[in-house]
């Protein structure tokens, strides 16, 4: 049972999508507008998974050096696990935050980001 991800033509929403059988080409629709017209995201699934491998390698009791953050997929790792780690629930925004720190190029702009 992958779950696909998919983004609205219509309002941009993404969101992931459960599909019990995908060869049955099931019809999704947008959660936010309803709207069918939907592309599915596909490097999306290899990403979350690889994501959750980064984070349970990753050791929160040890500061994370330059080299660390030189790999912009890890910024917002550090807050993630802790959130997880205290079960703290940080939302969309918070995914949001991390998409605009992966796309900053100054490294200490990304460290105050991703050790708030
Ligand atoms: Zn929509």
């Amino acid at each position: 049972m992958p779950i696909y991800e998919y983004r609205c033509n219509q309002c941009l929403k993404k969101f992931d999508q459960l599909i019990l059988n995908p060869k049955e080409n099931p019809q999704v629709i947008c959660r936010k507008c309803g709207g069918k017209n939907l592309t599915r995201l596909l490097s999306s699934f290899a990403y979350h998974r690889s994501e959750e491998d980064r984070m349970a390698e990753f050791d929160t009791s040890k500061p994370a050096g330059d080299e660390f953050y030189k790999d912009s997929r890890n910024i917002g790792l550090h807050a993630k696990k802790r959130a997880k780690e205290l079960g703290i629930d940080l939302g969309s925004q918070f995914d949001e935050t991390v998409e605009k720190a992966r796309s900053v190029s100054n490294l200490d702009d990304i460290k105050k980001i991703s050790e708030v």
